[in-house]
């Protein structure tokens, strides 16, 4: 489980101890705790439509002061990975987010296309492909594309993301 704590200004403060070796391990050296730290997370995240996503959860954990979590999947070359993001209100506007795994598994993939590139866009939560309404789960990895990948928020993922919004409002705490 990796650990870390943004500010009210959506920046780092402190990652948890097990980080450097995930970074090594899977993003690599640009992402070591001690470059990340004091950077806004936006620095790290790709897409307008990610950032707007996970704005949005953010906004709503600091205004009701209620846990809110979604799951995603941050697969690497050979494992399907699924994990819970868990945000949690901290102090007066701070935020810890907790990326839980929940399931790996053993996944064969393969690059996509120019062509399928140029037609799809992968969600950057769910890592399906598609386009408007029709996402499929595929044996595409955006890691091995050979060009720019169009990130975005699937249908799934926005209703998803909307009820975790919701039942942060149900569950808030009353003071
Ligand atoms: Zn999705």
């Amino acid at each position: 489980m990796r650990v870390y704590e943004i500010s009210a200004q959506n920046r780092i403060m402190s990652v948890s101890e097990n980080w450097d070796g995930f970074a090594l391990a899977n993003t690599g050296e640009g992402a070591l705790s001690a470059t990340v730290r004091g950077r806004p997370i936006w620095d790290f995240v790709g897409g307008l439509e990610t950032r707007s996503y996970l704005n949005a959860l953010f906004f709503a954990a600091r205004r009701h002061r209620a846990r809110v979590a979604v799951r995603y999947r941050g697969d690497g070359p050979t494992e399907r990975r699924v994990y819970q993001l868990q945000i949690e209100p901290q102090g007066e506007e701070d935020l810890r987010l907790l990326h839980i795994p929940l399931d790996i598994a053993r996944r064969f993939c393969r690059a996509p296309s120019a062509e399928e590139l140029a037609r799809l866009s992968c969600c950057s939560q769910c890592l399906r492909w598609g386009r408007g309404a029709a996402w499929d789960d595929s044996d595409l990895f955006h890691g091995h594309a050979p060009g720019k990948v169009d990130f975005a928020i699937c249908p799934a993922c926005r209703i998803a993301a909307q009820r975790a919004i919701d039942q942060a409002l149900s569950s808030r705490q009353v003071h």
